[in-house]
């Protein structure tokens, strides 16, 4: 028994990793508008391609020790990060849901949050072509999610476009200048197809309060000195979905119990 979960537990996190791999190549090309099934992996500098024995998750940038096989030019550290990025919340949902069509839905959400973060840091855009059909693709919940329905769903879609949508018009209108991208909008109404109504202002209380910290933490440490420092909001907002997926239930209820006693 223990021996099977450890198998198991082995096997998942090498197929996230293997994901993860995948996941980077969506990372570089989806921004760039190209392909993401062809050509197999290349180098982006002598733009050589990369055999299958040099692409193994994470292992093979140890082996080559974080260079390209042809020209030796350095590989970013990010590609083994990802990788192992996906490993490894792969196996704490599976601790978290077992093997269950739970698990399964949110194994490919969080795969989904982890490239929408990384190419928002990267560019500061969100692309459409994630985030729309991400709500069609996530309003499945709705069939895997014991506690989510097609009402939950779609007040989850509604509420999370909506209110920073709103947040957004206001913003417009008195400071005459565009304060939240509408990569957000979509991002959340994302967020809010998977998570529902209560997913969608956990995530934006949590979301805003880490990258609110972030933002100090980053204005100490530069001084304050850029002026105005641009902060993307996508990889809080995923940041605040993995703690409410993991955590949500019981921070709600210590909570609620810390504000009423009951
Ligand atoms: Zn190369």
């Amino acid at each position: 028994m223990l021996n099977n979960t450890i198998t198991l537990t082995l096997l998942l996190f090498a197929f996230g990793a293997c994901i993860g791999s995948f996941l980077n190549v969506c990372i570089f090309r989806i921004p760039e508008k190209l392909s993401i099934v062809f050509p197999g992996s290349f180098c982006p500098i002598c733009k050589k391609e990369i055999p299958f024995y040099c692409n193994i998750p994470i292992l093979s940038y140890l082996f080559l020790m974080g260079r390209c096989k042809h020209c030796k030019s350095r590989i970013s550290f990010r590609y083994p990060m990802v990788e192992l990025l996906a490993g490894v919340f792969t196996v704490l949902l599976f601790v978290k849901f077992g093997l269950t069509a739970q698990l399964f839905f949110w194994m490919c959400f969080v795969y989904v949050l982890i490239v929408i973060s990384l190419i928002d840091l990267d560019h500061q855009i969100i692309p459409d072509r994630i985030s729309i059909p991400g709500i069609l693709i996530f309003s499945s919940s709705a069939v895997f999610i014991p506690e989510m329905s097609a009402v939950t769903v779609l007040a989850g879609i509604i509420s999370g476009g909506g209110i920073l949508y709103a947040i957004a018009f206001v913003y417009l209108k008195f400071r005459k200048k565009e304060g939240m991208g509408g990569g957000d909008i979509k991002l959340l109404a994302m967020i809010g197809a998977a998570t529902g109504l209560k997913g969608v202002l956990f995530t934006l209380f949590a979301g805003s309060f880490m990258g609110t910290f972030a933002g100090i933490a980053a204005m100490v440490l530069t001084r304050g000195c850029h002026g105005q420092l641009k902060i993307p909001f996508g990889p809080y907002l995923s940041l605040g979905t993995i703690l409410y997926i993991f955590f949500g239930e019981g921070i709600i209820q210590w909570y609620l119990l810390t504000i009423t006693g009951y």
